[in-house]
């Protein structure tokens, strides 16, 4: 198995070896046991922090697809109608997991390079769709752009629509998540993006709202939301817990409190800034349109014309530079550099640039 000196892959992030360490111990039988539930506690609080939200953070064993998929099943019935916004794979996939739910979607859509922008256009879908949620993504990870949830928040009060769905997988801990002023119900995560620990655990925090509609749905399924609401005061989880994995989340977002929320936020911009500048030094065309807020976690790069990516690929492998490829239409065309968590460090993401721009032109 190959190992990469310099590691800038878009998630799974390189995971330092104290986020490591926080796992490799053996523990109690996790639910029977009031040391689990306290780190689970603690884990959730932290999140918290992190999403800024005061709801509940529920944290599973898996990763964040678990998450959005089991926010969506214990949230719909078939025949609900669902508006999704959508400006890139993760916006459209989400319509397409709603659809196979049953529900009615109707998709607002935009460029894969853009941010969303037209708000008349959304309110006027929200107004004669009237959905019982919204769906978008915060930080669209292929396509290297953020979408602003605090204009969709404000319509989705407006107009009384009772859910907001928001995946910020890419975006929690790398950039500003405000779920409550934002007015998010489900504000999903994962432990593989910013925050840099192995790909195990999901998370999200679920309003009281979520919460009654989550009661009302019923939904029983290994992914389903419901066990949780009472998981912590009866000490009951539907599954083993995974002690390990959540006591690395918990190192990891202890790490990212002890820098500094907003610390951390300014490194990401930081470098997010330097990567971009120095792609465009070499003559390399950014994947975001003009007018498009620019991810602060991944950077999103056309591949040069007369270069293929599997060739571009392994050449930056030979050298111990591991990048993201694409995905769907993006696929061959667009590349990423993944400078979130651990791998927002200016240095790091000089050496990997500096042996880019020799791959290119040396
Ligand atoms: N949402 C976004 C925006 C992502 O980038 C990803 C992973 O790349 C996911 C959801 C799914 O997360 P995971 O692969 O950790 O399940």
């Amino acid at each position: 198995m190959k190992t990469y000196k310099i590691p800038m892959v878009p998630g799974p992030t390189s995971v330092s070896h104290e986020v490591l360490e926080a796992g490799m111990v053996n523990f109690g039988s996790a639910d029977l046991e009031r040391d689990y539930v306290d780190l689970y506690v603690e884990t959730g609080k932290m999140l918290g922090k992190i999403m800024q939200t005061e709801h509940t953070v529920v944290i599973q064993t898996g990763e964040g697809m678990l998450a959005l998929w089991g926010a969506l099943k214990s949230s719909l019935r078939a025949g609900d109608r669902v508006l999704v916004l959508s400006t890139g794979l993760f916006g459209y996939g989400m319509g397409e997991m709603a659809e196979s739910l049953g529900c009615k979607v109707r998709i607002v859509e935009f460029g894969f390079d853009e941010t969303l922008h037209d708000y008349a256009l959304i309110e006027a879908a929200i107004r004669d769709f009237q959905p019982k949620m919204i769906t978008m993504v915060q930080n669209e990870t292929p396509s290297g752009t953020m979408n602003p949830v605090e204009e969709v928040g404000r319509l989705k009060e407006k107009y009384g629509v009772p859910l907001l769905y928001v995946d910020a997988v890419s975006g929690i801990g790398g950039s500003v998540v405000k779920a409550d002023e934002w007015h998010v119900d489900f504000c999903l995560g994962g432990s593989q993006k910013c925050l840099s620990a192995p790909a195990s655990m999901a998370f999200l925090s679920v309003s009281p709202r979520a919460w009654e509609i989550i009661g009302e749905v019923g939904y029983a399924g290994y992914d389903a939301l419901l066990p949780y609401r009472t998981a912590v005061e009866q000490s009951y989880f539907p599954y083993t817990p995974y002690w390990q994995g959540t006591a690395q989340l918990h190192r990891a977002c202890r790490l990212l409190l002890e820098e500094g929320l907003e610390k951390v936020i300014a490194r990401h911009e930081k470098v997010a800034e330097y990567c971009r500048k120095r792609v465009q030094e070499m003559g390399l065309r950014l994947y975001p349109a003009a007018g498009a807020v620019p991810s602060p976690t991944v950077t999103a790069v056309y591949v040069p014309e007369g270069m293929t990516w599997a060739d571009l690929d392994a050449r930056l492998r030979d050298r111990g530079v591991v990048m993201g490829g694409n995905y769907g239409c993006l696929a061959g065309k667009v590349f990423r550099i993944g400078h979130m968590g651990t791998q927002a460090n200016l240095n790091l993401v000089k050496e990997a640039l500096d042996v880019l721009e020799e791959t290119l032109h040396g």
